[in-house]
């Protein structure tokens, strides 16, 4: 079979002709695996259904079809062939009068030699005439073309801005430096609800939105682009443009975020355990979770390519207990929970965000805010109440406590003994061990740093 292979892009969004690279290449995936001879190549490229203007190519590929040069047309869709019924009309007769076939990429074989066949290709050119100008389709073949080339398409996150050429964003320097802190905090361990406060609490405003959540630096930290890298069918490739950080480290950041268990506070209360997310390295710094190893539950900092230190639980738990059971029973230990906390700027900040909470509900409801745009909006501010709530709710402590800590200690629940914990000190830290010796709980190896007033 002799074939002939047109292509046609009504808006090519690259000004390049890639467009109808593409629709060419698999149409010509089509004749290999058929095949069939292509004998010619007919491309009109960047014209417009509406424009009126002819398609030289177009015209060329109708005059070796009435030579009978031709058996098949191979296009990438019926839409690509025709314009007009008009159009339609004569090709069909053309067709039909030179036993030449049609085969489509997206609408498979076209079958003109029946009347049936004839009049599903006239609806079928009445419809695409229709949606002639419907590009989504095309448009999002030429973004995968345009990743494919290693050029970025959509929103560019934070970090990066537009540069003078399309598809090639460039480092915003002082919005850089904010996201390379991002992510080197969040490779040392820390959680994105601390890092989320602390940018806000700097007065740095995300790009949209007015405070940055945990989610949100989330979903910023996910972005292939600060790495340099695009993602091409779920693979990350090199992009023709620099990210904020090597793509390397963009790896390592992406694959904490993946392995990290969901931060302690927001598991079921009985799943908490006494240290974990409190625990972390004494030698890098990185916090551990609770996890399990064959021999023992253990709590263990799970940083691909940076830390893997782990201890025993139960050891942990029981020296760590120890230890602020000695604490609680000196004569002082009392005045240790009063410290002062400023529950006024908690309790500001709170009745703040209510109010824009209700502002932004207004402005919805009288129809000046679409959903879409308020919805994150909402979003950002019951997570940063969500932490205000906790932060307000005073700390209880039986005075018992400090008569008889260990009976009173056995019944706490967990979340009111790391409130213990966090009262008392700055950082509980765990050293690494040979690896021969695996998560052994020596003594040794931990640091308690006492807050100061304890
Ligand atoms: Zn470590």
């Amino acid at each position: 079979m002799r074939a002939a292979i047109y292509a046609r892009i009504s808006r090519d969004d690259l000004g390049d002709g890639l467009g109808v690279a593409r629709q060419q290449e698999d149409c010509e995936a089509i004749c290999r695996s058929r095949g069939w001879t292509v004998l010619g190549l007919f491309v009109d490229n960047d014209t417009s259904a509406f424009s009126g203007r002819t398609r030289p190519e177009y015209r060329r590929l109708l005059a070796e079809i009435a030579t009978g040069k031709i058996d098949v047309v191979v296009s990438w869709a019926p839409e690509r062939l025709h314009r007009s019924p008009r159009e339609l009309e004569d090709f069909l007769e053309l067709i039909e009068r030179q036993d030449v076939g049609v085969e489509t990429v997206k609408a498979g074989t076209w079958e003109v030699s029946t009347s049936h066949g004839r009049l599903v290709a006239r609806m079928l050119g009445a419809v695409s005439r229709a949606e002639s100008e419907r590009t989504g389709e095309r448009v999002s073949r030429a973004h995968q073309q345009a990743k494919d080339r290693g050029l970025w398409r959509g929103p560019i996150p934070y970090g990066l801005r537009a540069s003078s050429v399309p598809g090639q964003p460039e480092p915003d320097p002082e919005q850089a430096r904010t996201v390379s802190d991002i992510i080197a905090r969040v490779l040392h361990g820390d959680s994105l609800t601390r890092i989320a406060h602390d940018l806000n609490v700097a007065g740095i405003r995300p790009r949209r939105g007015s405070t940055w959540t945990h989610t949100g630096i989330r979903r910023l930290i996910e972005s292939p682009a600060l790495g340099g890298l695009v993602n091409i069918d779920g693979e990350f490739k090199q992009a023709k443009f620099h990210g904020v950080v090597e793509p390397t480290e963009w790896r390592s950041v992406r694959a904490v975020l993946q392995s990290r268990p969901r931060a302690e506070s927001r598991r079921p209360r009985e799943q908490l355990t006494l240290l974990g997310g409190l625990l972390v390295c004494a030698d890098h710094g990185h916090v551990c979770f609770g996890g399990n190893a064959t021999h023992a539950p253990i709590y263990v900092a799970r940083q691909p390519g940076h830390c893997h230190v782990s201890v025993v639980r139960a050891a942990a738990d029981d020296l760590v207990t120890a230890v602020v059971l000695e604490r609680l029973s000196q004569p002082d230990a009392a005045d240790l929970f009063h410290a002062e906390r400023n529950l006024s700027a908690i309790e500001a900040e709170i009745d703040d965000l209510y109010a824009r909470r209700d502002e932004i509900a207004d402005l919805v409801a009288e129809g000046l805010l679409t959903g879409t745009i308020a919805r994150p909006r909402l979003a950002g501010i019951l997570d940063r109440l969500s932490i205000l709530e906790v932060q307000r709710t005073p700390r209880v402590i039986d005075p018992k406590a400090f008569v008889q800590p260990a009976s009173v200690w056995a019944v706490w629940s967990a979340t009111q003994k790391r409130d213990v914990l966090r009262v008392l000190f700055s950082r509980i830290a765990v050293h690494h061990v040979g690896q021969r010796n695996g998560p052994r709980a020596d003594p040794s190896r931990f640091v308690l740093d006492w807050n100061q007033a304890a």
